[in-house]
């Protein structure tokens, strides 16, 4: 499957399917970009995987040498100071103005990867392949950064990619929790903008792991509702807004557990309480949220926030809105397939947060 993101940069295609990475001198080659040196950037466990070392394989003989860098995985590695290494490994590597990153890893390499493209000697090309199912996201759109130790995403930049490509093979080697982060996802673009997709999501038996070409299907749906979003507005002057959907409260929630929640869990109980608000405005029926809330549990995310302490996620709300007194932005789900951006105020946040929480939604 192909797609395409427009960009004011130029459009960028985004290939998805079982395999693809084999294809990638070409699209290298279609990009003009064969004809560089190629930094492969990673953490260490992607490293170690056998995609990475078929990925390797294929791009044997390409450009003018290639280069790996790799740092340790985890969040807390997305950092100055990982970007720092990496572009002292790039200054040793002899990497160039006009030669190209690969970003190979989930949400963490791309980000970080994508920052240091955007930045090493001004910007150069960069190619996103995401290996987890959460970076079917987090790989399209351009947004690449770093955390600060006051906060995650700190910094940062739009920087879109030349390309994305996404191997659903990459995913036969997550672990069961990092799939259902993912899978959080997934059903935020279908209540986005796909509701035959979320009927799928909801009613049919997924593809096992271990087959990742009966995946492609639904990676691609989720991925074009991204495409179409960041393409009507690629720096979040509006429309962007409702990728923001189960967000909110999310980052709320995840901030709260200290990051225990993954951050699939944490969006799975904002989609959740988020639509209890839109619920109990009249926005979206209570049969909607219902199925919104069966379709997280069926595939395995928590819909219950586990803190009683609803002042505390209001504040995390608060500090994340900048304490805008006239209600907050939310983009909250109005039917299944469409999303509103609403001003909300706290009070409606807290009534719903208690509503699921005890279980009446
Ligand atoms: P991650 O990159 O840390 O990956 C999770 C874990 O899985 C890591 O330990 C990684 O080494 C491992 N892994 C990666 N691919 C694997 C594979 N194929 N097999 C086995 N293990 C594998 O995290 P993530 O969940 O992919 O992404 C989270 C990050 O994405 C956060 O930093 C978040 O801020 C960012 N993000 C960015 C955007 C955006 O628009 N730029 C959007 C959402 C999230
Ligand atoms: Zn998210």
């Amino acid at each position: 499957v192909r797609l395409e993101v427009q960009s004011a940069q130029g459009a960028y295609p985004v290939v998805v399917g079982a395999g693809v990475r084999y294809a990638l001198p070409e699209i290298l080659a279609d990009l003009r970009l064969d004809d560089r040196r190629i930094a492969v950037i990673t953490d260490e466990i992607v490293r170690e995987t056998p995609f990475f070392a078929g990925l390797l394989a294929a791009l044997q003989g390409v450009g003018r040498g290639l280069l790996t860098l790799q740092f340790p995985a985890g969040d807390a590695h997305k950092s100055l100071a990982t970007a720092a290494e990496l572009y002292h490994g790039l200054v040793r590597g002899g990497f160039r103005r006009g030669d190209v990153i690969l970003a190979v890893g989930g949400g963490v390499v791309g980000d970080l990867a994508g920052f240091v493209a955007a930045t090493y000697m001004r910007g150069v090309p960069y190619v996103q392949v995401p290996t987890t199912l959460l970076a079917h996201d987090s790989a399209i759109g351009g947004k690449v950064g770093v955390n600060l130790e006051e906060g995650k995403n700190l910094v940062g930049a739009f920087y879109p990619p030349r390309a994305v490509l996404f191997d659903t093979e990459a995913l036969t080697t997550l672990d069961a929790r990092q799939w259902r982060n993912g899978m959080a996802e997934v059903i935020k673009h279908a209540i986005i903008a796909d509701p035959d997709l979320f009927l799928r999501l909801e009613t049919q038996p997924m593809p096992q792991l271990a087959d990742p070409s009966g995946f492609v299907d639904i990676a691609a749906r989720a991925m074009r509702v991204k495409v179409d979003v960041v393409t009507q507005d690629e720096r979040e002057s509006g429309l962007r807004q409702v990728l923001n959907v189960g967000h909110t409260v999310g980052h709320a929630v995840e901030q709260f557990s200290g990051y225990a929640l993954g951050h699939g869990e944490a969006v799975s109980i904002g989609l959740v309480v988020e639509a209890a608000i839109a619920a109990n405005r009249g926005l979206l029926s209570w049969a909607d949220a219902q199925r919104i809330a069966s379709a997280l549990e069926r595939h395995g995310l928590p819909t219950r926030p586990p803190y009683a302490d609803v002042d505390a996620v209001l504040k995390l709300v608060e500090v994340d809105k900048k304490h805008t007194h006239d209600g907050w932005v939310f983009a909250l789900p109005a039917a299944i397939g469409r999303v509103e951006i609403v001003r909300v105020k706290p009070d409606e946040v807290r009534v719903a947060y208690e509503q699921v929480r005890e279980g009446h939604r």
